[in-house]
């Protein structure tokens, strides 16, 4: 036996499967889908396919109204959960001259555009819809679907008084600041004069859609959509289903990510044909949603959100804590595999990292074998059950949950049709999508490709931040993030960033938003009360904070995502795979909420100049 078999067996004598042969088999099915035009195989949302993204299928009219002419003190651009937490924060202080600019017509960000059939959020909505127990409101189930989010998010609005600073239907088209006004300009393509003293990017991560460069992708005659813009006048139905007017359509969806297993079930069930390019299966693990108990809700005392909020994300960080109060397939993932050791080095005292990372890697061996006999049980067809096995570890991907979606592969009327070994789709036509050498003629097209999660940041935001001396804000990120605490940059002052990058990071977005936005409205309530005019956050305190996020990134995220299978979260494979200054904050988000806490205390504004 070599050392390795030895040390496996030693740890684990009753292993009944093989490491070996499941590291070449993943490596194998990664290796296939590597493309060497990387994050160039898709096409932006934009100039001939800006329809994708531009277009608002939930407005019946287009707001017209006169040009603006504003002079604010803090302007937010973006209303969804980042920028409505921000709103709300600064009415809470006592700040109202601000408006929220947002593209959409309401609040909601992602719970506005993402309406598609079976829209639903993976994380518990006790943890992820904030303010609940200041609005008093009870979520209705433990996983709440996209209407009853986006109701939330229009809760909020209605709690803060938020409607009467919101400028809806309105693209930014540019932030540029003036030195000797200390003043930000901000553009919008409603030809908008705004002055601001603050300004906050809270534009999300996942707000731009995407679309995958196949070719041929501009030939189509038929209907197509990206999901994030679904067409309830070409479907039918709504978010419950019904969609009967895809009774006589051949659907195509390309696409089995996050998305696609939530509205698969849906067009499966009233489409006359619907055929599924898969490129990736996804990793689908059991729901199991459940209306909420009232009774239970109503012994929940004063601040059991947030600690709630925390409890669940020390268990995603692997810290110890006396009960995991969310339970669930995420809880269960972060401590069977321990989720904590793609980000942490080998600091741990006295652990054997090297054991450690083996546990981790057998657990999650164990772990993706559940799934894929999960996927035998569910699929009667063999050719289509080995097809939606997932061969890679388990965060290589966003995992999934959804108890309908592997059954849907039993109907007579989907097709499974898995392009995996061309590395895509091959080619689209005036009337069909070719893949494997077959033509699907088709009727609609729907692209669940996903979003511009992790490429450039200027890709993201379609709008320039022009700061100090006419530079822009990604000129200053072209090697890498720069700020101080993931929130604002040198050369920007009055700047702030609600997002995920040098920050505490969470999937339990809305809370780790929603803690960002608490600190910033803190800093805008210190400068205006000390009587300031300006804020700027000092280089050598960028560069501390930059220097620092990358020492403790260490290399484990890096070689854990170079290892996968493309996607977005090792920027579909290429080379060094992420960018360590693009890390968060390592030790996880209740860390980093407890570092704003002492920061905010000192009441110093350490590593900011005011003047
Ligand atoms: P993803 O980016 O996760 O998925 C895109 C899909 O398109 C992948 O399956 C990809 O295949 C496929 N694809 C891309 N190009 C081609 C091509 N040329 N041919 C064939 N297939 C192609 O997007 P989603 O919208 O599904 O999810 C985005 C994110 O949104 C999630 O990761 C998650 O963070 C969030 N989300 C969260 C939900 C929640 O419950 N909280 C629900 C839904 C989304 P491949 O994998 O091979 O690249």
């Amino acid at each position: 036996m070599s050392t390795e078999q030895n040390r496996l067996h030693n740890l684990f004598p009753d292993l009944d499967f093989d490491p070996a042969a499941l590291r070449a088999r993943y490596r194998q099915e990664r290796d296939k889908r590597i493309r060497p035009d990387g994050e160039a195989q898709y096409v932006e949302a934009a100039e001939q396919f800006a329809d994708y993204a531009d277009h608002d299928p939930y407005v019946d009219t287009l707001l017209e109204r006169e040009p603006l002419d504003l002079e604010l003190d803090v302007v937010v651009v973006g209303a969804g959960f980042s920028g409505l937490m921000t709103a709300a924060r600064l009415k809470e202080r006592g700040i109202t001259n601000f408006r929220v600019i947002e593209a959409g017509a309401d609040f909601g960000g992602t719970w506005y555009w993402n309406r598609y059939p079976g829209a639903q959020c993976d994380i518990e909505s006790y943890c992820y819809l904030p303010l609940l127990e200041e609005t008093g409101y009870m979520p209705r189930e433990k996983y709440s679907f996209a209407p009853e989010i986006f109701a939330h998010t229009r809760r909020i609005g209605e709690y803060f008084g938020l409607y009467g600073n919101a400028l809806f239907q309105t693209r930014v088209t540019e932030l540029r600041w003036h030195e000797s006004e200390r003043r930000w300009q901000v553009s919008t393509h409603r030809g908008d004069n705004i002055r601001t003293r603050f300004v906050i990017q809270a534009t999300g991560p996942a707000n731009r859609p995407k679309l995958p460069g196949i070719p041929g992708i501009a030939d189509f005659r038929g209907h197509a959509f990206h999901t994030s813009r679904w067409d309830y006048d070409y479907t039918g139905g709504d978010h419950n289903g019904a969609l009967t007017k895809l009774a006589d359509k051949r659907v195509a969806i390309i696409g089995t990510g996050a998305t696609a297993i939530q509205c698969v079930p849906f067009l499966g069930e009233h489409a006359k044909q619907l055929y599924v390019f898969q490129r990736t299966p996804s990793s689908v693990d059991l729901r199991g949603n459940r209306q909420t108990d009232a009774d239970w809700y109503a012994t929940l005392g004063h601040g059991w959100q947030r600690a709630r909020r925390e409890n669940f994300a020390a268990v995603l960080a692997g810290q110890p804590v006396a009960e995991d109060l969310v339970a669930d397939g995420w809880t269960d993932i972060a401590r069977r595999i321990g989720i904590s050791l793609m980000n942490r080095r080998a600091d741990a005292g006295n652990l054997d990292m090297e054991e450690l990372e083996l546990r981790a890697e057998i657990a999650d061996f164990q772990k993706m074998n559940e799934i894929r006999a999960r996927v035998d049980a569910e699929v009667s067809e063999a050719d289509a059950a080995e097809k939606l096995k997932p061969w890679y570890r388990q965060f290589c991907k966003r995992p999934t949950f959804n108890d309908a979606y592997l059954a849907t592969f039993n109907r007579p009327n989907v097709q499974l049709i898995d392009v995996a070994d061309a590395k895509g789709v091959e080619r689209i036509t005036e009337n069909a999508v070719v893949a494997n050498g077959v033509a699907y003629e088709v009727d609609c097209i729907i692209y669940a490709t996903g979003f511009e999660i992790t490429t450039q940041p200027h890709r993201r935001v379609d709008f320039d931040t022009i700061g100090c001396n006419g530079q822009s804000l990604y000129t200053h990120w072209k090697d890498g993030f720069r700020t101080l605490h993931g929130l604002s940059s040198h050369g920007f002052p009055n700047w702030f960033t609600i997002g995920i990058n040098q920050n505490g990071l969470s999937p339990n977005m809305t809370a780790m938003f929603d803690d960002q936005a608490v600190h910033v409205s803190y800093v805008i309530n210190e400068v205006l009360a000390r009587g300031k005019t300006r804020m700027e956050v000092d280089a050598a305190a960028e560069e501390a904070w930059v220097r620092k996020i990358v020492a403790m990134a260490g290399t484990g995220a890096t070689a854990f995502l170079e290892e996968c299978t493309p996607g977005y979260y090792n920027r579909e494979g290429k080379g060094a795979g992420t960018n360590r200054q693009n890390s968060p904050f390592a030790p996880g988000i209740n860390a980093f909420n407890a570092l704003l806490a002492d920061w905010r205390q000192t009441g110093e504004l350490a590593g900011l100049s005011l003047d």
